[in-house]
């Protein structure tokens, strides 16, 4: 999954936070896009902090092993840096493997660059926000409201039914591959009724056995998410929430193609039921 990088060692703590230095990273985003170095072999990087790129204001991000990754407002990229870069889209990240670490630094970047972006002024007073000195968060001068990070919870629950496993395609986006069924947490609702009432919203089932799996972060949407193996409970007839999705079916682990990205919690938890089943 995204987040397994050993032996490299992801750094989140903005306490750890330092000035950017020669060596460093820099991501820049353009909305759905990001900014990627292509080196003498042909192959992208993130640009690389040094002395003729010192312009700008750069915000810590994080840091993997020694780097630190900084971001950079688009506003400040030159021509010179704009010779040796290109925006590409943000799904680039599929092409690299979670050990590159690749995929984990664009998507937490990403993750970052979007709750800056839209907190550029304060949701109570509308007064321009500033970065917060001493944790992660922005802060409004005139009311002192402090915003962190969001970070949504969300379940995906793969329903077991013997040697059967419900898989799902949405019906929105462009993301038309058979997955797990997903949703947020709501208001007011506990991580076990999510799971209870996705599934009946989204197919109609009924489940029990609730077992935790695993989570990810997984910032391109702001999610936390949850996995959930669960097992049917009653009748198997499946009613289609049609908005929200465009084909659902029991599958059998050899009507399965094994996946070997695996950036995705919901693709590690399908694989590890065709294994087990195959
Ligand atoms: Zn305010």
């Amino acid at each position: 999954m995204i987040q397994d990088i050993a032996p490299h060692v992801f750094h989140n703590a903005y306490a750890q936070k330092r000035s950017i230095q020669r060596g460093d990273k820099i991501l820049c985003f353009d909305q759905n896009q990001i900014l990627l170095y292509k080196n003498k072999n042909g192959e992208y990087d993130f640009l690389g902090f040094d002395a003729s790129i010192a312009t700008g204001l750069f915000y810590y991000l994080f840091s993997v092993d020694q780097t630190a990754y900084f971001l950079l407002d688009r506003q400040y990229l030159t021509n010179k840096i704009m010779m040796k870069c290109t925006f590409l889209p943000i799904q680039i990240f599929r092409e690299f493997s979670s050990a590159s670490g690749f995929p984990m630094i664009i998507i937490t970047g990403y993750h970052i660059y979007h709750w800056l972006r839209k907190n550029r002024f304060c949701g109570c007073c509308g007064h321009k926000t500033e970065y917060f000195a001493s944790e992660r968060a922005v802060y409004c001068p005139q009311c002192h409201n402090i915003i962190y990070p969001q970070i949504a919870p969300a379940v995906a629950v793969a329903i077991l039914n013997g040697d059967k496993i419900l898989l799902a395609k949405s019906a929105q986006g462009n993301f038309r591959r058979f997955s797990l069924i997903a949703g947020y947490v709501e208001v007011g609702e506990t991580i076990e009724q999510t799971v209870h009432r996705e599934v009946k919203e989204e197919v109609g089932l009924e489940v029990k056995n609730l077992r935790y799996f695993q989570s990810q972060p997984w910032g391109l949407t702001g999610i936390e998410m949850l996995g959930f193996f669960v097992d049917l409970a009653g009748s198997n007839k499946i009613t289609l929430q049609k908005n929200e999705l465009a084909e659902a079916r029991w599958f059998s682990a050899h009507e399965i193609e094994p996946d070997l990205s695996l950036h995705s919690l919901s693709y590690t938890m399908i694989e590890t039921f065709r294994k087990k089943y195959e």
